[in-house]
């Protein structure tokens, strides 16, 4: 058996039947253990799939409890905590070595090869065209392209799609992210192999005194001045010690789905020394700061309970 097999194997031992497999990514879902057992008190799995395994990166994560519970880090550790004492020493044999580390290493990030900014480009050339104007739809102007160094791949793996790129405190790049102008893709966004934990996108572009803004994506941080994506719905542990070390005062907007997952981020921010400085925008279900082009103004900043 090869050694994808043995581990999807192990995995449905340990948490039952796979609720997904996605073998391109190398993603399982099954039941969480600690959502079943620990936070519901039921003596079976809860039968909802929320806790993802990618068994490529050797990483998991519950969907429902990761922040409130930890649920979310190396599998070994996973493994450790659910399996039995077999199922301990099998992961170790089937364990690539350099799972065995702690942090997996990531190489040197670099732009695709293909990326262009925009005035590197003939204006009349059809593609360059549709990608600005399905830019200038979402409201993003030429200011906003220059200032976030958006360009484009006309070809190669990113071909067809917008480079929003993030270069850290020092201006070195330490990711990208990648969106297909073509309303038809199955694939929306596409982004490299870095860990998100291990990075603050556009740190380069953020004033730690002044009032940073909390978003979910990288098109809603971009109409906003000072604002981090978190690139999901979650902080983070190194997001958040940064802004506890450093941030002065903080407003969350999340978007309007995504309104219980903000008030648990407020609350987890608002306390020490950011106690009282930190406000939280409620946007309308349907609706992001992407989607309101950045015009918060009908939108009140206020405190929680
Ligand atoms: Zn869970």
């Amino acid at each position: 058996m090869e050694a994808e097999e043995l581990i999807i194997d192990l995995i449905g031992n340990i948490f039952g039947e796979p609720k997904m497999i996605n073998e391109i990514r190398g993603q399982i879902s099954v039941d969480c253990p600690v959502c079943s057992y620990t936070i519901k008190g039921l003596d079976k799995l809860d039968g909802k799939g929320n806790l993802e395994i990618n068994y490529q990166q050797h990483v998991y994560k519950c969907w429902a409890c990761a922040e409130t519970h930890g649920t979310h880090g190396h599998l070994g550790k996973l493994i450790d905590k659910f399996g039995s004492k077999k199922d301990k020493k099998i992961y170790k044999l089937i364990r690539p070595d350099e799972f065995e580390k702690k942090e997996k290493v990531y190489k040197k990030l670099e732009l695709p090869k293909e990326y262009k900014k925009f005035d590197e480009i003939h204006p009349l050339h059809i593609p360059r065209k549709e990608a600005l104007n399905y830019l200038k739809k979402r409201g993003i102007t030429d200011e906003i392209i220059e200032k976030y160094q958006i360009g484009l791949c006309l070809e190669g793996e990113y071909s067809g799609r917008i480079i929003v790129p993030s270069f850290d405190k020092k201006g070195e790049l330490n990711f990208f992210v990648s969106r297909s102008w073509n309303p038809r893709s199955k694939l929306k966004y596409k982004n490299p192999e870095a860990s998100k934990d291990f990075l603050i996108f556009n740190e380069s572009l953020i004033d730690w005194t002044k009032k940073i803004y909390l978003v979910e994506g990288v098109f809603d941080s971009v109409f906003l001045d000072n604002a981090i994506p978190m690139l999901g719905k979650y902080i983070s542990d190194l997001l958040y010690s940064k802004i506890y070390e450093n941030g002065n005062e903080v407003t969350i907007v999340l978007d309007g789905d995504a309104w219980s997952d903000a008030e648990k981020l407020y609350h987890k921010i608002n306390c020490g020394r950011l106690m009282g400085k930190v406000n939280i925008i409620k946007l309308p279900k349907d609706k992001d700061i992407a989607d309101l082009q950045g015009n918060l103004q009908d939108y009140k900043e206020f405190k929680l309970d």
